[in-house]
């Protein structure tokens, strides 16, 4: 059986970089003469078209947000000028604000690297949960499925009832949509009488659109023996991510570079540091370079046993209004909330403040059982700290069981601007 969906998936960074380098300068050389919007990005900022070959060199263009492009298509509709005006549009999606996006072509692989690493195959019927009205999702993880050869149920966003009957019927083995949807479909079936391991044969979920929450994930895998893996994407710019067996990290797609960038600057941050994720597909038909997900993530580099090469994306950690910046590097909430878990759902605090032109972080932590406090208690909490938030803690306080409010902030910052 064929290990990854294409040689593209295993092939050497070098390889990976020289083949995207070659794709972006297309791009950009074809944007330029096609986009009137690209030209005028270009113009503003003195930029020939000719000095954007490499990923590095993309860092000279502007970030372009969600709410930009909503606000230049607002200017020039539909797509603000930024798309190919003599390519064939098949479909064109639209997405709240109102944005429209002229769909990618029929060809592309949008979804199908992502459903190839959930082990979906020709052997599978899908049912794909995601609407089919208007918004992208549904028809391009409709392709996606296609494209490995399942067999799809375009269920889009019917009753729970009808789904579980479909799943039934129609002997489902795989679910696409929103985790939370599945566990209302999980619980309808329940209160129709069945047992979900025993009556059906739904085996792999594949999400997309929500965070999937360890414990809920924890019980589709354990209660419900259903397998899961999360998607990452955007309508604007496709698919971004995926998770592939080893369920640490999302594989970057092959057909988009990622960056990850510190949104006050639009300037990459180190690798393995936090910051916006920056995404450009590259194609020939909307020539939208840099857009601005307002996501937070970091990239991981090391190699993943699952035999793919591509850098992985450390989930989501949050949008970037919620994370706060200290010595020059983001927390987020959810980072915060990954190092209770690692703690008994420790109940504790990030003050971030200033002493002369230095940010100091203190953690006030609450002492809910006996060891925590001793110095080998703080050493190994300030070691999980800095491996995952990156940033080291420069204060530990220690206070009472229940001082720190539940509607409290997880991060305050305390420094005046
Ligand atoms: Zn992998």
């Amino acid at each position: 059986m064929k290990r990854l969906f294409d040689k593209k998936e295993s092939g050497s960074n070098k390889e990976r970089k020289t083949r995207q380098d070659e794709s972006l300068a297309r791009m950009v050389k074809l944007g330029y003469k096609k986009s009137a919007r690209l030209k005028a990005i270009l113009g503003q900022n003195k930029i020939n078209p000719k000095n954007i070959k490499t990923r590095e060199e993309l860092e000279k263009l502007p970030v372009t947000s969600r709410e930009k492009l909503v606000e230049i298509e607002m200017q020039q509709p539909p797509y603000a000028g930024l798309e190919n005006p003599v390519m064939p549009i098949d479909r064109i999606f639209t997405s709240p604000g109102p944005v429209y996006e002229p769909h990618l072509s029929e060809n592309d692989y949008l979804w199908a690297r992502a459903f190839f690493a959930a082990g979906i195959g020709p052997k599978d019927i899908a049912l794909n949960a995601f609407s089919y009205h208007l918004v992208a999702a549904g028809l391009t993880f409709h392709n996606g499925l296609r494209k490995v050869g399942a067999t799809v149920i375009p269920s889009g966003t019917s009753s729970s009832q009808i789904q579980v009957q479909l799943i039934k019927d129609l002997k489902v083995t795989a679910y696409v949509g929103t985790p939370s949807f599945l566990m209302v479909i999980i619980t309808k079936a329940k209160e129709m009488g069945f047992d979900f391991r025993k009556d059906f044969r739904l085996k792999r979920a594949c999400f997309a659109a929500e965070p999937l929450f360890p414990d809920m994930r924890r019980s589709f895998e354990n209660d419900y023996g259903i397998d899961t893996y999360q998607m990452y994407g955007a309508t604007e710019v496709g698919d971004v991510a995926y998770e592939c067996s080893q369920k640490n990290g999302w594989h970057i797609c092959e057909e988009t570079i990622v960056e990850i960038v510190d949104p006050s600057t639009g300037k990459n941050v180190a690798p393995g540091q936090l910051g916006e994720i920056v995404v450009t597909r590259l194609n020939e038909i909307f020539f939208l370079l840099r857009f601005g997900t307002g996501d937070l993530s970091r990239i991981i580099t090391d190699k993943c046993p699952c035999g793919r090469t591509s850098y992985r994306l450390a989930g989501i950690s949050g949008r970037i209004g919620d994370a706060v910046k200290v010595r020059g590097l983001f927390i987020a909430p959810s980072q915060l909330k990954l190092i209770q878990s690692k703690f008994n759902n420790l109940p504790l605090q990030a003050v971030v403040n200033r002493q002369g032109h230095e940010d100091i972080l203190k953690i006030i932590i609450e002492k809910i059982a006996p060891e925590i406090g001793s110095a080998q208690w703080e050493q190994s909490f300030k070691n999980i700290f800095k491996e995952i938030c990156t940033v080291k803690v420069d204060q530990v306080e220690y206070v009472d069981k229940g001082k720190i409010k539940p509607d409290e902030k997880m991060i305050v910052d305390q420094r005046q601007w």
